[in-house]
This record gives structure tokens, C-alpha cells and sequence, in this order.
């Protein structure tokens, strides 16, 4: 199973997070964006 695409919790609200694209995350929640560029801090 790829870990790629594996659920990424929003730093800001806790909770999973969507990819709009395969580097593109949305919290649709709290309204989070986060990008490949975040990727070594985020996921
Ligand atoms: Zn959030």
C-alpha cells in the first residue's frame, strides 16, 4: 500500500486532512492548505 496518498492530520485543528491533488492537502475543517513545499515539516 503506497504511503503516499496515507491521511495527514491538520497541524492547526487535528484533523485528516484531503488531497485535492497528490501534493495539494485541504483541511475542510479549518480551511488549511498545505503544499508539497510543506512537506518536510507537515507529512
Ligand atoms: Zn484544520
Amino acid at each position: 500500500m503506497p504511503e503516499r496518498m496515507e491521511p495527514v492530520k491538520c497541524p492547526k485543528c487535528g484533523k485528516d486532512m484531503t488531497y485535492i491533488q497528490p501534493c495539494h492537502l485541504r483541511c475542510m475543517s479549518c480551511g488549511a492548505e498545505y503544499d508539497c513545499s510543506d512537506k518536510g515539516v507537515l507529512w
